[in-house]
């Protein structure tokens, strides 16, 4: 019985407004009625919700529109249950911190998102006192040897920020698991193409800003899991998504849910393009990270992993040598052809470039930078739909000659 996201979607979205509209109805309340008040102490307590004899209670614990929301990714992911929030450091930080108190440790995979890594090796041991093992996640042997009775979680990306090394997700349960440690990976990349809580991971985390949204407007970030997780996020005295508050607004939410039944037309898109610039940069000798390639480290673990029909991802990578050639790569591309824009982020329909080290990856050191296979001339590519497909290769090709990663006179 294998899970399809698509059909798990379908299966759930299905939202009537509230005079009979096709879309649901963005219900912008911060408090909510009680019409009966001897019930107001038990939905207080949380001992009855919106699904359990209860009724909402206030905006920053749930809210309708964005309660649609979380079941929608919830489908798309395969959990019991979901819910949203203002972005994915929010969705991020709630997870974790739900799983730890002082003393704790959490294994992580070295190569993470910038902002995720600097909350693991400052704020948490800092300000928590809860240390943060880096591992290499590809060898489980580290991992394994990293984890200690105190572990309380082992967390990863499915596909890494930046340099697409791919996590086994089905190895790193088993390991998290035999210590009775939560795997929690960041699915922000790979949004449909991996579904990593039926490989094994108890919770799966999203940046929505990147792919599900595609419009690169607004900041959301989910967490997907148990229900019972689910519900001690949201626990008035105890849920770190409740007590931090990184609530987000229904209108949000709503915007969001009519971006998720072309998710996945989109991931294709994505996929198919960078699948064809990696093949043609891999033809012209420029050294290329895509996990589409044969020749990628994650291929295999990608292929075994991935559900079918959204190819292995809109995002892959290039080497330029140096920072000022990526510098003027992003420049020329941006400013001469008007193809995509040097700004962090990805998952946008036109094309978003960085060069990681000098921008999302700068959280790290040098030296960390190094350990991560991070270079300094990386670009990291995400690329869009918008244009002919041909015409933007072109313009890509050409910039790639105008810096002197190819002679002038290759024809790819
Ligand atoms: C962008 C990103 C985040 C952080 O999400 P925000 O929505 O910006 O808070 C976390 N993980 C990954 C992999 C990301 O790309």
């Amino acid at each position: 019985m294998s899970f399809d996201p698509i059909r798990s979607l379908a299966a759930v979205q299905h939202e009537f407004g509230e005079h009979g509209g096709v879309n649901m109805s963005i219900e912008a309340s911060t408090t909510f009625t009680v019409m009966d008040a001897k019930t107001m102490p038990a939905i207080f307590a949380g001992a009855v919700g919106p699904d359990t004899g209860g009724c909402y209670l206030y905006g920053r614990h749930f809210n309708p529109t964005v309660y649609v929301l979380g079941r929608y990714l919830a489908a798309l992911e395969g959990t019991e249950a979901a819910y949203c929030t203002a972005s994915g450091m929010g969705a991020i930080a709630g997870a974790v911190f739900q799983h730890v108190r002082p003393g704790d440790e959490i294994v992580s995979a070295r190569t993470v998102y910038g902002g995720t890594h600097a909350l693991f090796e400052h704020f948490m041991p800092e300000r928590m006192g809860v240390t943060v093992r880096f591992v290499d996640a590809t060898n489980t042997d580290e991992v394994r040897a990293a984890m200690t009775s105190r572990t309380k979680a082992v967390y990863c990306e499915t596909v890494s920020n930046p340099t697409l090394t791919v996590a086994d997700i089905p190895a790193l349960a088993e390991i998290a698991h035999e210590r009775e440690a939560a795997l929690i990976v960041d699915n922000t990349f790979s949004p449909l193409i991996v579904s990593p809580a039926q490989l094994g991971a108890d919770v799966v985390v999203h940046s929505m800003t990147k792919f599900i949204s595609g419009g690169s407007d607004i900041i959301a970030g989910a967490v997907c899991g148990s229900r019972d997780f689910v519900t001690s996020l949201m626990d008035p005295h105890h849920g770190s998504l409740m007590l931090l508050g990184p609530t987000m607004h229904p209108s949000a939410a709503f915007d969001l849910s009519l971006r998720l039944p072309h998710l996945g037309l989109r991931m294709r898109e994505h996929s198919a393009r960078a699948l064809l610039f990696a093949e043609r940069l891999e033809g012209l000798g420029v050294p290329v990270w895509y996990p589409g390639l044969p020749g990628h480290e994650g291929h295999e673990r990608l292929a075994r992993m991935m559900n079918p029909g959204f190819g292995m991802g809109g995002i892959f990578g290039i080497d330029l040598g140096a920072r000022d050639a990526a510098f003027e790569f992003m420049d020329y591309l941006q400013n001469t052809h008007r193809f995509g824009y040097d700004a962090v982020s990805l998952g946008y329909f036109d094309t978003l470039m960085s060069c990681s080290g000098a921008s999302t990856s700068s959280e790290l050191s040098e030296d960390e930078q190094r350990a991560a296979g991070i270079r300094p001339g990386f670009v990291r590519i995400s690329i869009g739909y918008t244009g002919d497909v041909e015409d933007r290769w072109a313009q890509f090709e050409d910039a790639l000659k105008h810096v002197g990663a190819i002679p002038r006179s290759a024809a790819g």
